[in-house]
């Protein structure tokens, strides 16, 4: 027997979460996760940063339009502040001033700093290392796990279920409806979302069609103790402007990364030596501290299509398989708008009010444009 539903989610990441839970004010969802609890993979690895001016302008839009969301959440949604204003500087060594200038020639709102303005509002940086910084003040610490189960519990409230420990094995489409097989069960429904993460191209592939080209690449951070004497908790955050680290206060700690990129496999992602070293390496010439001891460290994937921006839409080759993918390094601060769009375009409604924004990226996000 076939258990039923209007749509099936994979994957109970933030992007599945979120749109299930959408979704389900409409329809009858059931969400599938194939490990044993929610936000295994990338979304409990993520350094949690809400940052505007981050990636494309799609991505940059869409995460706009989830930034009051994040601010003034619905009543019940959540009892903590899913979003804590942190500054966020975009640094630069003598060598980087062109490319923070285009920065900025793209973004006007970021405040132009010299290299003492930031070595004031960050004192670890080294003043021989930074020529001059961009200050997004719009930036915040995203409360990850309270927005996951916030969407987690909307699902519950209206009908919806999550169902943890079901690995989708098998995809096939039968009479109108896609038969969703996992290790234990199977499932029903005319609508399947493919929100599956670093694996959105092997759900494709059960259900007969190509991937689309999604990359899942590894990305490491490790957390260090702050230098004595300091108390970190108003602190920027600090990313190169090429990207090749960034630091922030976590919890009473340091994160750093060294903004590596490499390709992977999708897996349960874990952190290399060389990654490690190279995150100690940058921090330490931007700050001149030495680190003596890695707390914790960890690894996860962020899935990039080729174009880097957001895959929303159904799949034109097969009715009802709808991709909801290739959230690469933005996918908690867009959520939000990213479900709201999904459910939009599956129920064929209009988007709630705050989230009207969203349909002006329909087009720009449609799987079509990475099809042959
Ligand atoms: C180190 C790091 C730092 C980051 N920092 C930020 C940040 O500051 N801000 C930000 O917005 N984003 C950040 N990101 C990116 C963000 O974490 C991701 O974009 C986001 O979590 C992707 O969510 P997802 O739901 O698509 O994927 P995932 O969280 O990976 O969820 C996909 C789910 O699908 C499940 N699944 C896969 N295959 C199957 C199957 N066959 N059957 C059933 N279930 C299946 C998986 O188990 C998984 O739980 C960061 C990522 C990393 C790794």
């Amino acid at each position: 027997m076939h258990e039923r539903a209007d749509i099936l989610v994979i994957g109970a990441g933030i992007a599945g979460s979120s749109a299930a839970a959408e979704l389900a004010a409409d329809a009858s969802v059931i969400l599938l996760e194939g490990e044993s609890h929610p936000g295994y993979h990338a979304t409990g690895r993520s350094a949690a940063f809400f940052a505007p001016a981050y990636g494309n302008s799609v991505v940059r839009g869409l995460t706009g339009v989830s930034e009051p969301f994040f601010r003034h959440p619905p009543p019940d949604f959540s009892e903590t502040a899913l979003l804590r204003p942190r500054d966020c500087l975009f640094i630069a060594r003598p060598e980087q001033l062109p490319q923070l200038q285009s920065l900025q020639e793209e973004n006007s709102a970021l405040q132009w700093f010299s290299g003492e303005a930031a070595v004031q509002a960050q004192p670890l940086l080294s003043a021989d290392y930074v020529a001059a910084a961009l200050r997004d003040g719009h930036g915040g610490d995203l409360d990850v796990d309270a927005i996951l189960q916030g969407y987690l519990r909307l699902l519950r409230r209206r009908g919806g279920r999550l169902l943890a420990r079901e690995q989708v094995t098998a995809l096939q489409r039968v009479a109108g409806c896609w038969q969703v097989q996992t290790e234990r069960s199977s499932y029903r429904a005319p609508v399947v979302v493919n929100a599956a993460g670093a694996w959105v191209d092997s759900i494709a592939m059960l259900a007969g069609l190509a991937g689309v080209g999604i990359s899942p690449m590894r990305r490491t951070a490790v957390l260090i103790d702050v230098p004595a004497g300091h108390d970190c908790s108003d602190w920027p955050m600090v990313v190169d402007v090429d990207e090749e680290f960034y630091f922030k206060p976590d919890a009473g700690q340091l994160l750093i990364s060294p903004a590596d990129e490499t390709p992977s496999p999708a897996c349960d992602a874990q952190p290399e030596e060389l990654d490690v070293a190279l995150a100690v390496d940058r921090f330490e010439r931007a700050t001149g501290v030495e680190v003596s001891r890695v707390n914790h460290r960890w690894a996860g994937l962020r899935s990039f299509a080729p174009d880097q921006t957001f895959v929303v839409g159904f799949d034109p080759r097969v009715p009802g398989f709808f991709w909801l993918a290739g959230q690469g390094g933005y996918g908690v601060q867009s959520a939000p708008a990213m479900a709201q769009l999904a459910a939009s375009l599956i129920t064929a409604s209009a988007p709630a009010s705050p989230f009207a924004g969203v349909m002006a990226y329909k087009e720009a996000v449609a799987p079509e444009r990475l099809l042959d």
